[in-house]
């Protein structure tokens, strides 16, 4: 294992008597709600999110070693594709292999905000790394915020070519938030993010112009 993350594929009650305990513990995953700046967030056990499927793995950062002021770098915007819950997509994510939400976020149409996975796990949103390891991956450091509903030209029939105007306060809050806390720097969307794997369009191309303002907005920077 490295120093500077666990990976995990048992209940974290697994590894009580280890060393890395301090770190790997359940806490996290059970929080109910929480404020990230002025925006309230409804962390997983208050929207009945279901135990990890830790078999799928997840890894933890070593925030005994390193803060996660440290070791979030930035911050990628995603839509869902679909117009369904923060559950139903969790749930679809899970089929698919993920342990829980891939997203540290989840911004409902309405502007609610939920917790996808704690802050203090890894993303599983950004893609993979062009080389392998944890520390490759373009999910290392990176805040995942996800959009609910489509916001993509004609790949299928559910698409909106905005976003709701509550749902892009939020998402202005939660990264003004976020920045404060951990002083985070740089805003990317999935589809600059420099990974391996096919391209994505995502967050799409309605949304695009919407974060790109937000960046300019905010002072952050993009891709590098
Ligand atoms: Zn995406």
């Amino acid at each position: 294992m490295s120093d500077k993350f666990f990976k995990v594929n048992k209940a974290p009650e697994t590894y009580s008597n280890e060393q890395c305990h301090s770190v790997i513990r359940r806490e996290p995953w059970r929080r109910s709600s929480f404020l990230v700046g002025s925006i309230k967030i409804i962390g997983r056990l208050s929207w009945g999110a279901p135990e990890p499927t830790w078999s799928n793995e997840v890894i933890y950062y070593n925030f005994s070693r390193t803060s996660l002021i440290n070791t979030l770098t930035n911050i990628v915007v995603h839509h869902t594709n679909n117009s369904n819950s923060v559950s139903d997509n969790e749930k679809k994510q899970k089929t698919k292999g993920y342990a829980a939400l891939g997203y540290h976020f989840f911004i409902n149409a309405d502007g609610s905000v939920y917790e996808g996975r704690p802050l203090e796990i890894m993303g599983s949103h950004a893609g993979r790394g062009k080389q392998a390891g944890a520390l490759n991956d373009p999910d290392w450091g990176s805040v995942g915020i996800v959009l609910q509903g489509d916001f993509h030209h004609d790949d299928d029939w559910f698409k909106s070519n905005t976003a709701a105007k509550k749902q892009l306060n939020a998402l202005e809050n939660l990264i003004l938030g976020l920045n404060r806390k951990y002083n985070i720097g740089q805003l990317l969307m999935h589809r600059e993010v420099n990974r391996g794997g096919p391209a994505t369009v995502c967050p799409g191309s309605y949304l695009a112009p919407l974060v790109i303002n937000l960046r300019d907005k905010l002072g952050m920077k993009g891709k590098r």
